[in-house]
């Protein structure tokens, strides 16, 4: 068996630039009168490296001017072909993950690991290779590599036509530039067994039905997504990162839904990165390891509890496989700062009318070196409360005497732009390479134009962007979108640093309640209704503006065991409903 993968990034090889095939000239194995690294047969002769001949040395990783190579030792467990591999030298599949009827699986992962390559054999649209993308082996011979699994009987099924799948994609945002119409013509298209009129109910599209499908939110968007998927009556349903865009509201709404799809008849797999979520959605979960962008390795089923657990732990107990070698730790580091706190800013009661729309908050204060989260729906006044804190809009009612300089990432990150990663960052990278771009990884991704990045990448690189800037407050809106657990974490650390060093305020505006829990020191909380009223109150510290919140949500928190991360209690639960008595919503 092969010890290591060797793989070559195509569009970084650019052997007449490195001085004709510089890492063949350096590798020991070619200069030993072996033809480790030799020229493809692709157009451009991009380099190829022979995986049974490489020693693993390490030195064309290292001395590749462009970073095409990545050398990758393999786990000694793993004694067996990958279920798929795209090519020579690309990326490889260990492995699926079991869908189970009456069961909402979830399916947990750093991204680059070929979750998506892994729903996409699960829906019939590749053909698993067993790793030899030159003859492709025959149904038959796919059997009897899965042989005594349950994947086995679920391809058979599949094979059969008797599994109908339906697939919810990762980036929702891309459907209006695919379909043109009203929602309700685009779903009335789709709506094999009649039931658009009970969905629409159940996931709240009634009042934008009839909308144009370019001017709806994302939030609203990833509901027509959802609601497009379950329309087409399939007995698998696969929903890729149902949360993103979604208020945490509406998540925990979205989550019932899903929970409520699966039957004996009927099995549904779940990516999805918001732990809390994930926790809440499903039954029972695989985690997906190895390495980004080379291979990837799905785990045997858990328990959602279990398996988020393992997961944030890095180890896998059955398989006695450690794939991170520290804990995903969601613990805060500066809680109690000690000094006196120094105002930024400060307002008295507002109210400003904008359209049908009007926004009142009570007065408040921002600190220098602080990071405030902000809970609320989609639609309740957010941005145009920054506005005026940045005196781009003034209030009807209250005056705020002196304005900040705002720094500002929305929710819709540019996507079409020609200009590459390395130009839209060249304040980072003149000024904030250790606190930006290093943390960030973000140094690889220079070369690529910013049409052409994945939306975790583009968030990265958006929210090292806005933090580039000369401003004294920042707000982030939604920058955990489409980043897996690890990165949000990472995220958190670079935030919490650039508020440190550079004694700013952060506004961080999100619904992943675990990333907004660890990142806020206080919250601000809005209320009323999307569309017609806001209120803010805050900013509170956690366990106040917590309580209030979550109490209007309806749904109490408590801290699992074993890992300390929050989970929600189930509704009627005798957790729930001690902590209900005693008005702790937070945490009981
Ligand atoms: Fe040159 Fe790097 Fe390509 Fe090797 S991998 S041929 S060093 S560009
Ligand atoms: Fe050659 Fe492998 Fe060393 Fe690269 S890592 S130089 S391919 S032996």
């Amino acid at each position: 068996m092969r010890k290591r993968i060797a793989v070559i990034d195509r569009n970084k090889c650019h052997p007449d630039e490195c001085g004709n095939y510089l890492c063949a000239k350096l590798c020991p194995v070619n200069r030993s009168g072996a033809d480790c690294i030799y020229p493809g047969d692709d157009q451009g002769k991009k380099a190829r490296i022979d995986e049974f001949l490489c020693t693993g040395c390490g030195i064309c990783p290292n001395r590749c001017p462009f970073g095409a190579i990545s050398i990758i030792n393999l786990p000694e467990t793993l004694n067996k072909d990958p279920v798929h591999r795209y090519g020579e030298n690309m990326f490889e599949l260990y492995s699926l993950p079991s869908p189970l009827f009456g069961q909402v699986t979830g399916i947990l992962g750093k991204n680059g690991i070929g979750k998506s390559t892994a729903l996409k054999i699960m829906a019939n649209v590749l053909q698993p290779n067993l790793g030899r993308w030159k003859e492709i082996p025959d149904f038959k011979e796919v059997i009897n590599y899965f042989k005594g699994t349950e994947t086995q009987k679920f391809l058979e099924k599949l094979h059969k036509n008797e599994i109908h799948l339906s697939y919810k994609p990762q980036q929702v945002d891309l459907i209006p530039k695919q379909f043109s119409g009203t929602v309700r013509q685009l779903l009335e298209k789709i709506d094999q067994n009649k039931k658009l009129a009970e969905i629409a109910v159940k996931l709240e599209l009634e009042h934008f039905l009839d909308t144009d499908i370019s001017m709806i939110s994302g939030g609203e968007l990833q509901r027509v997504a959802i609601a497009a998927t379950v329309l087409k009556g399939a007995n698998l349903f696969l929903f890729d990162e149902p949360s993103s865009y979604l208020d945490i509201k509406q998540r925990v709404n979205i989550s019932q839904f899903i929970r409520s799809l699966a039957n004996d008849d009927t099995a549904t797999l779940v990516i999805e990165h918001d732990l809390i979520i994930l926790d809440y959605m499903t039954d029972l979960l695989n985690i997906m390891y190895g390495h980004e962008g080379a291979y990837g390795i799905v785990s045997g089923v858990k328990s959602s509890r279990e398996g988020i657990n393992a997961f944030l732990e890095g180890y896998l107990k059955e398989e006695n496989v450690r794939f991170r070698n520290h804990h995903i730790k969601f613990e805060k580091t500066r809680e109690n700062k000690g000094a006196l706190p120094v105002p930024l800013i400060s307002w008295p009661l507002l109210k400003k009318v904008q359209g049908n729309f009007t926004l009142r908050a009570e007065a408040g204060e921002l600190h220098k070196n602080e990071v405030v989260g902000i809970l609320g729906e989609n639609g309740i006044g957010k941005t145009s409360f920054i506005k005026v804190l940045a005196g781009l809009i003034k209030p009807d009612e209250g005056v705020i005497d002196a304005t900040v300089k705002v720094a500002y990432k929305p929710q819709y990150l540019e996507t079409d732009s020609e200009m590459t990663v390395g130009e839209f960052l060249i304040e980072a990278v003149a000024h904030y390479g250790k606190q930006l771009v290093e943390p960030l990884n973000l140094e690889s991704l220079f070369s690529q134009k910013l049409s052409e990045l994945s939306g975790g990448q583009l968030q990265r690189v958006s929210i090292a962007k806005c933090l580039s800037q000369q401003a004294e407050l920042f707000l982030l809106d939604e920058p955990s979108a489409y980043l897996d657990v690890e990165q949000r974490l990472l995220i958190s650390k670079v935030i919490n640093n650039v508020v440190q060093e550079r004694d700013v305020t952060i506004l961080v505006v999100d619904h992943d309640l675990l990333f907004l829990d660890y990142i806020s020191d206080r919250l601000i909380v809005f209320s009323g209704q999307p569309a017609k009223e806001g209120l803010l109150k805050g900013p509170f510290n956690m366990e106040e503006g917590m309580n209030l919140f979550l109490r209007e949500l309806g749904i109490t928190l408590r801290r699992e065991m074993v890992s300390k991360r929050p989970r929600i209690n189930k509704p009627g639960s005798v957790k729930d409903r001690e902590q209900r008595d005693i008005n702790s919503w937070y945490y009981g």
